[in-house]
């Protein structure tokens, strides 16, 4: 599943590439340390991937739907 923005309010849902993210988050972590973690979300060097602002909500009867984090929009 992969918007880049919301279909409803237009919301980003870009929050960012992950490394760069992750970098940030743990300064002290070295190159290596940070390809490791990153390859845990699927970012690869080659396959660079961003987090998104997109909510998995899991319902029960429902099943996984993906929600907007800043209006009502949803997929279910
Ligand atoms: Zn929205």
């Amino acid at each position: 599943m992969y918007i880049s923005n919301c279909p409803s309010c237009g919301l980003d849902f870009n929050d960012g590439d992950i490394y760069e993210v992750i970098a940030q988050t743990f300064p002290d972590k070295n190159h290596e340390e940070l390809l490791e973690y990153c390859s845990h979300y699927g970012w690869t060097p080659e396959n660079k991937k961003n987090f998104s602002k997109i909510i998995n909500v899991k319902e029960l009867g429902y099943g996984n739907f993906w929600q907007c984090p800043g209006c009502d929009w949803n997929d279910r």
